[in-house]
């Protein structure tokens, strides 16, 4: 099992303990999706961890299903028709699946692949006329979220990124708190997002197929995380880049690097991405009234944190679940999620990963 995985579920696992919050009378307790209309019918597209933990979270969907697998490996292709009662023409391979494009029974395929897979993967996918679901990072830069982008507007699809906290709970909770303004004016945010990453000849230390290092992979969701907490769009950013283990960690991975960003309303974020060390899931958020602190903030759940107002209690529920019934919502219904989930959100943080690369290499303050 990877360093990352063990990392996530080690917080997971408290939550097994609550079976009644999985119930459907709870489903949507804390969510505002209409549990209405027509199912999204899924081929997953990367059968690997994660593509798992989805297929396992869509059982309990209400408007999502999963129908189909795209996989190179047909033993796992065999093994996901029998638990989940794939029929063989939903069944596709990396070489064959644009073919998809003449299976009604398939309406959208969530890209579940190493990053540096998902551009051409995604755009293949629109090619075919199938909405497109796909994991953070969209791709390994913003031109390749542009251009997926551009196909998907093009082919007349929906791009949907797999950003989970967008339909969590307490994050939800927060999310509107600094709306109504509870917190005063937010002045600083801190974001602290790492693990330490085990196995060097994994995809995720591969640049290729990759893209980066930590910040890519969990990074992106203190960028993220700073974007819907604070509810501005930075103007610039600083960063520094640390090194400890280049044999590990190869020119165009980075191990950890701290970065600053700057929002319109004199906001400023300080965070932190690593690749080398543990315990690190947690936002804090000050500002003139209040302030909200999250640890976990960001890992499967549950989400646990307070405020000044004391603890928050929305009831923790899969996050894949929750997002995958509120990306049939948003396709079939038009809802709007409390913060956007669609491919320009994508390249928003893909634009900011760029610019604190440019940073940390060149010393510079980067604008955005
Ligand atoms: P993984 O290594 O467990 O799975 C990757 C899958 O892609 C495997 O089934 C592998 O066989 C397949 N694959 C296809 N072509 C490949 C190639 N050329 N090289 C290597 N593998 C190839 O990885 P994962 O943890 O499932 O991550 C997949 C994606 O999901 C990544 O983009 C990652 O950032 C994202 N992810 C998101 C979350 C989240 O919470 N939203 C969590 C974990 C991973």
């Amino acid at each position: 099992m990877s360093t990352r995985r063990k990392f996530l579920e080690k917080i997971t696992a408290t939550s097994v303990a609550l079976p009644l919050l999985y119930s459907p009378v709870n489903l949507f307790a804390a969510s505002e999706e209409p549990c209405e209309g027509p199912v999204l019918k899924v081929a997953i597209m990367g059968l690997g961890s994660y593509g798992t933990r989805v297929a396992e979270a869509m059982q309990a969907c209400k408007r999502a299903k999963l129908v189909g697998v795209i996989s190179g490996t047909p033993s796992k292709i065999k093994k996901w028709q029998s638990k989940y009662g794939i029929p063989e023409k939903n069944c596709y391979n990396y070489e064959n699946f644009d073919a998809i494009k003449d299976n009604a029974d398939i309406d959208a395929v969530y890209v579940i692949t190493p990053n540096g897979l998902h551009k051409d993967q995604s755009i293949r996918v629109a090619k075919a006329g199938k909405h497109v679901i796909c994991e953070k990072p969209m791709g390994v830069n913003a031109q390749e979220g542009q251009e997926m982008v551009d196909a998907c507007k093009a082919a007349n699809v929906k791009l949907l990124i797999g950003y989970r906290m967008h339909f969590e709970p307490k994050t939800v909770a927060v999310i509107k708190m600094r709306k109504e303004g509870k917190f005063g004016d937010v002045k600083f945010f801190q974001g602290q997002s790492g693990f330490t990453i085990g196995d060097p000849n994994q995809w995720r230390l591969d640049k290729e197929l990759s893209g980066g290092g930590a910040m890519m992979d969990i990074g992106i969701y203190s960028i993220n995380g700073a974007r819907y907490m604070l509810g501005e769009e930075p103007i610039w950013v600083t960063a520094q880049e640390t090194k400890t283990n280049p044999e590990k960690f190869k020119e165009g991975i980075d191990e950890t690097i701290q970065f600053q960003m700057g929002f319109p309303s004199g906001a400023v974020a300080n965070c932190l991405s690593t690749y080398n060390m543990n315990h690190l899931d947690r936002f804090f958020m000050t500002g003139s009234k209040g302030f909200v602190e999250m640890k976990p903030s960001t890992g499967y759940g549950p989400i646990e944190g307070k405020t000044h107002e004391g603890p928050l209690t929305q009831p923790h529920m899969t996050h894949q679940t929750l997002q995958m019934d509120g990306m049939a919502a948003i396709i079939y219904n038009g809802t709007a999620p409390i913060v956007p989930v669609d491919g320009e959100e994508g390249v928003k943080d893909m634009k900011i990963i760029d610019a604190i690369f440019k940073a940390a290499k060149t010393g510079d303050k980067v604008m955005l």
